[in-house]
């Protein structure tokens, strides 16, 4: 391994999902660089179990109180905390033996641990890209008061490495790559009868449920446009989206002068995951060596925004600004759990977003409560739409 940093002292939110998982293989690769604080999960007790035994954190959360007796009972001959309830997220968010914070959670609650991170100085490693969807003016007025925010995501990582050094002004656009899902190519009629099963199955990553069905309506694709207005402060005609199928082209800044900037690898979320958390090092050796010979070929094409049209939903929800963002994410929330749960179909889970907006007046978001307040409305439209489509 080389550089010459610190140890960096981490808190895992959401450490038995995809990420959270991955985050902790990179914290094996790197044991002298890599300190496990705090770990927390919702309700998969099993497994933070397993992940305490084997990185010895300082303290323990689960959002499911029961889950959290339960983990504290085969702990108790361990010398630390275990906490239950949402809080957890917030307590380990500001550990003061922390100073960096993984937020691996999935959904919006994610948004007030991302806050309390940043205010209590930390560095933000981002995952939870409905933190900025639903809050981003929160995280951003946190950002101003201290702390740091590298994003996790494979195509903010990217375009955060290919803006260092590069001034503002010079930006034309950046592009965001889409792999198109599992549906690329298909027509709206074609996806009407999709099983669950098929939009499970996602051709170039593996990843948690709610972000795999998310790439196969595009409406993940519509988040990180809504993440990277907020991240890099460019308006959403200066952010487009290109059909890239391979995911190797991770994302690209466009500069004035007509030339483009890239990060490419194969594959794989611990490169981006070990990035946020080295930064501004790098750490060897490769996880994967990336080759091009063997990749043969890129391809990119435009994104078929009429078949998906939740890309569309996306642009215009960030365009409204203020709570529009926070209602999309919540019934897009509510309308993916209800086709995992097989209560409706692959395409109702559009029309139900459009139809929470549609009756939406947006407002100016300055705290949180301004976000509750929006997604508990969104969340109770959402829910009789789906009692209506199911
Ligand atoms: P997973 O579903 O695999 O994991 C989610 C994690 O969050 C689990 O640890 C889960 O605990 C925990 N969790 C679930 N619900 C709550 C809750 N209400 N409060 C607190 N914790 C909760 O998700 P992913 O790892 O796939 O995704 C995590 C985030 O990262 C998402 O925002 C996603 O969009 C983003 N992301 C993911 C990528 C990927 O490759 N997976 C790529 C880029 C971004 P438990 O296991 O106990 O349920």
């Amino acid at each position: 391994m080389s550089g010459t940093g610190k140890t960096r002292n981490v808190s895992i939110l959401g450490s038995t999902g995809s990420i959270g998982t991955q985050t902790l293989e990179v914290v094996s690769l790197h044991e002298d660089r890599l300190k496990v604080v705090a770990l927390t999960a919702n309700e998969n007790v099993d497994l933070l179990e397993e992940q305490v035994r084997r990185y010895r954190p300082v303290m323990a959360g689960m959002v499911s109180e029961a889950a959290a007796g339960e983990l504290k009972r085969r702990l108790a001959g361990i010398n630390m905390e275990v906490l239950g309830g949402k809080d957890c997220l917030l307590e380990a968010s500001v550990h003061p033996e922390a100073d960096t914070v993984l937020n691996a959670v999935v959904g919006s609650a994610g948004l007030p641990p991302s806050i309390a991170a940043l205010e209590s100085g930390k560095r933000l490693a981002l995952a939870n890209k409905e933190s900025m969807v639903a809050g981003g003016d929160l995280v951003l007025a946190a950002l101003a008061r201290g702390g740091e925010l590298i994003p996790v995501d494979s195509e903010h990582g990217a375009i955060f490495h290919c803006l260092r050094g590069e001034e503002p002004r010079y930006v034309e656009r950046i592009i965001l790559t889409a792999s198109g899902g599992p549906f690329y190519g298909r027509s709206r009629a074609e996806l009407v009868i999709v099983t669950r099963a098929e939009a499970l199955s996602h051709p170039t990553w593996k990843m948690g449920r709610k972000i795999t069905i998310d790439s196969a309506t595009l409406m993940n694709k519509g988040l990180e446009v809504i993440e990277a207005h907020f991240l890099f402060g460019l308006p959403y005609e200066q952010i487009s989206v290109v059909a890239h199928p391979q995911s190797v082209v991770h994302s690209l800044v466009e500069f004035v002068d007509g030339s483009l900037s890239a990060q490419l690898s194969v594959p794989d979320m611990r490169l981006p995951i070990a990035l946020a958390l080295s930064y501004p090092e790098r750490w060897g050796p490769a996880l994967k060596k990336t080759s091009l010979p063997e990749l043969g070929r890129l391809d990119f094409g435009d994104v078929d925004r009429e078949t998906f049209r939740c890309l569309d939903l996306a642009y215009n929800a960030g365009e409204k600004g203020g709570t529009a963002t926070a209602v999309l994410n919540a019934a897009n929330e509510i309308a993916v759990s209800a086709f995992l749960e097989g209560k409706i179909g692959f395409m109702d889970i559009e029309g139900i977003i459009e139809e929470t907006l549609e009756g939406h007046e947006p407002r100016a978001v300055t705290s949180l409560e301004d976000v509750i307040r929006a997604e508990e409305w969104a969340r109770e439209r959402a829910a009789a739409c789906v009692e209506k489509a199911g």
